[in-house]
């Protein structure tokens, strides 16, 4: 019934991959728990997966500070600009005649 002879010591397994009939001592069991064919079957665990995740990065500040209150600007109104030194407004800025 069986093609394969009989070894003391030893038991027939199904392959988990191709379904062969194999000998134990044959075959290898994967990191999934499967066994397999031993080397037909059999495949190594890819080196990716013994990769060390990195920790996440610090993205927050090292020296923070709180912020100031919060300044609103009216946009609807024109600027008052004044000269912080002379508490005028600023004159020096006039606009350019254009030539006609
Ligand atoms: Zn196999």
């Amino acid at each position: 019934m069986s093609d394969q002879p009989a070894v003391i010591g030893d038991h027939l397994v199904y392959c988990d991959m191709c379904n062969t009939k194999r000998l134990r001592s044959q075959c290898k069991k994967t990191w999934q728990g499967f066994i397999v064919c031993f080397p037909e079957c059999f495949e190594v665990r890819h080196p990716q997966s013994y990769m060390v995740h990195p920790k996440g990065d610090k993205m927050g500040v090292p020296d923070a500070r709180p912020g100031g209150p919060d300044i609103f600007v009216d946009s609807s109104q024109p600027p008052n600009w004044t000269n912080p030194e002379q508490g005028t407004p600023n004159n020096s800025i006039q606009p350019r005649e254009v030539d006609q």
